[in-house]
């Protein structure tokens, strides 16, 4: 197994940071995961474009520009012999005395890269649908920028491992947020796609984008508005998307069946549209 770390691609067990690392001493750092699919990067310019933002929103400088990024992760993805799976990307502040503040200014950046293989495309829990729990949102204010400091959303994917399902969706003020690591999509009774508007509450799923507007083009209805946990209970139909699991039927929220219990037939039309969107990228 090749990684990537800081301009050299090493096997796995070479790849070492100082404790010093402030990824590590503070989660002072942004991520980025896109989908592998038949050997090639799935809609990878969001990706990077929003690594480039999440990046600029923290104040670390972006050490590549999206031509040399996905120069990386095709090279890392050939490395590896990688035809369907993840690119996990990371760009933490660097390494420096502890400290709160920022470093020097000429403190470079952790930049790290690794792959993992996974089943994207044919994953089974798609044709069984997922169950998911709720838990209660315990993060902070600005979850639209893709931190590592994810505590909160290791705590609620515990939540769901311990509920024996696969997601947990998390909640506040009576309204869903999003998925652990996930976007929430419900479709009401009388087939209206909903999900969440964007806004600091929520990470800006690339996934999620290219939903809508395949929607969109499909010509199906759209709402971007937010929902409640209850209204999601009796919803029709729901799933969740994300660049690891694209379009994933839930068929049932804390127990209660959506449906017939089966994903729904307007999930699995979007599943195969963005599937098709995916191979084509
Ligand atoms: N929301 C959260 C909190 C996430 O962690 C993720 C992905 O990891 C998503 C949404 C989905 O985003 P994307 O579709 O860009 O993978």
């Amino acid at each position: 197994r090749i990684v990537y770390l800081n301009g050299a691609f090493l096997p796995f067990e070479e790849a070492r940071l100082p404790i010093m690392e402030r990824g590590f001493l503070f989660a002072d750092g942004i991520y980025e995961v896109s989908a592998v699919l038949d050997g090639r990067l799935v809609d990878n310019a969001a990706h990077l474009a929003r690594l480039d933002r999440s990046l600029a929103e923290i104040g670390i400088a972006n050490p590549y520009d999206a031509g040399e990024w996905e120069r990386l992760e095709t090279e890392l993805v050939a490395r590896n012999a990688l035809s369907e799976g993840l690119v996990y990307m990371q760009v933490t502040r660097g390494v420096h005395e502890r400290d709160f503040a920022f470093p020097p200014a000429d403190t470079a950046p952790t930049v790290v890269m690794f792959t993992q293989a996974k089943n994207v495309s044919r994953n089974p829990l798609a044709e069984k649908g997922a169950a998911v729990v709720t838990v209660e949102d315990l993060r902070w204010k600005r979850r639209d920028i893709k931190s590592v400091a994810l505590l909160a959303q290791v705590l609620a994917k515990q939540a769901a491992a311990e509920a024996g399902v696969a997601e947990a969706w998390m909640h506040e003020d009576g309204f869903v947020t999003e998925g652990s690591s996930s976007t929430a999509f419900i479709i009401t009774g009388d087939g209206e796609i909903v999900t969440r508007p964007l806004s600091t509450a929520l990470l800006p799923g690339i996934t999620r984008a290219a939903v809508l507007r395949l929607a969109e083009e499909a010509g199906l209805r759209l709402s971007e508005r937010p929902f409640s946990v209850e209204e999601a209970k009796g919803a029709q139909e729901a799933f969740y998307t994300s660049a690891s699991s694209f379009v994933m039927p839930v068929v049932s929220i804390d127990g209660r069946t959506l449906g017939d219990g089966r994903p729904g037939p307007l999930t699995r039309r979007l599943r195969d549209l963005y599937l098709e969107m995916a191979r084509a990228s």
